[in-house]
């Protein structure tokens, strides 16, 4: 059995509680919002397509809690708001909301567009700031507070070649969070970000041949000298390993952790 399999079982409950994750319909959302339905919560699957959105709500509500699929994406003030607004008509106000949706595009800083750098800071930092203000009201108004994540990165912490924006955005969710946690706690509304290492998603599937074509190297030499090359075991991390993290901060019950960031990354980053 490798590393990648051992899977954290823990019996932290979700029951009775609202989440709200964005772009669940694919890689880590999608398995988070699998394990808060597991934990019994009622889950709202926010993606770009509803068809989509709904297909990753159908299949956990076999598990017997609520779900609901909402068209959104989270770089249009509009549509943020009137989807947040659509799952209070339908389910209440979120208790919970996953800040997760996001892209990548790779280039030397020579040959990024500026169009393509607006692009990712609008999916990352003005989704991020769409998303938590409009979960933020909706824990104000509930009076329950609530807690909010943001999916950082190891490029939370670090810079790597070929992404200056998402390091940009990723360095910025930090500076968000610490500003709702601060704000947020007289309301009980907790803010965290989770940082993952390297995780097999579509996102970095499609990186894994650009960045060899950037780099001018094999896609096995990719993994090995540029994804896993600082990690303690040369693992990727999993979808699991960062659901698992993410419950942690959704059930958390008070105050007392707010305003951080955990990487969870094989040890590529320490604090
Ligand atoms: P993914 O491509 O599998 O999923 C991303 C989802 O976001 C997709 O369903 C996509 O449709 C959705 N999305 C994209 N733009 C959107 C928009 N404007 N509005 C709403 N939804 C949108 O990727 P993933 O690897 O699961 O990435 C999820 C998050 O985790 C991202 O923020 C990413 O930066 C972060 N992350 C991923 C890794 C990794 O190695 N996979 C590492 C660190 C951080």
């Amino acid at each position: 059995m490798s590393n990648s399999d051992v899977h954290a079982t823990t019996n932290l409950s979700l029951k009775g509680k609202l989440a709200l994750v964005t772009g669940a319909a694919s890689g880590l959302g999608k398995r988070i919002a699998e394990v808060f339905g597991d934990a019994g919560a009622n889950v709202v699957i926010a993606d770009l397509k509803q068809a989509d959105a709904q297909a990753t709500a159908d299949a956990i509500a076999k598990k017997g809690v609520k779900t609901m699929g909402v068209a959104m994406d989270v770089t249009n003030e509009q549509a943020v708001d009137a989807g947040f607004a659509q799952v209070e008509k339908q389910l209440g106000q979120v208790d919970i909301m996953v800040s997760n949706a996001g892209i990548q595009i790779v280039s030397p800083i020579q040959d990024f567009t500026f169009a393509n750098w607006k692009k990712l800071l609008a999916v990352h930092l003005d989704g991020g700031f769409l998303t938590a203000r409009a979960a933020v009201r909706q824990m104000i108004a509930s009076k329950r507070g609530g807690s909010i994540i943001f999916m950082g990165s190891v490029h939370s912490k670090e810079a790597s070649k070929l992404k200056a924006p998402y390091v940009t955005a990723k360095h910025g969710l930090e500076g968000l969070a610490k500003v709702i946690a601060k704000e947020g706690a007289q309301y009980n509304i907790r803010t965290n970000v989770i940082c993952p290492g390297f995780v097999r998603t579509p996102l970095v599937e499609k990186q894994i041949p650009e960045q060899a074509q950037e780099l001018g190297i094999s896609e096995a030499d990719v993994i090995k000298t540029v994804m896993l090359k600082d990690t303690v075991d040369a693992e990727f991390t999993t979808v699991d390993d960062i659901a698992q993290a993410a419950l942690t901060f959704a059930a958390w019950p008070s105050n007392a952790l707010t305003g951080q960031s955990l990487v969870v990354s094989h040890g590529w980053f320490m604090q």
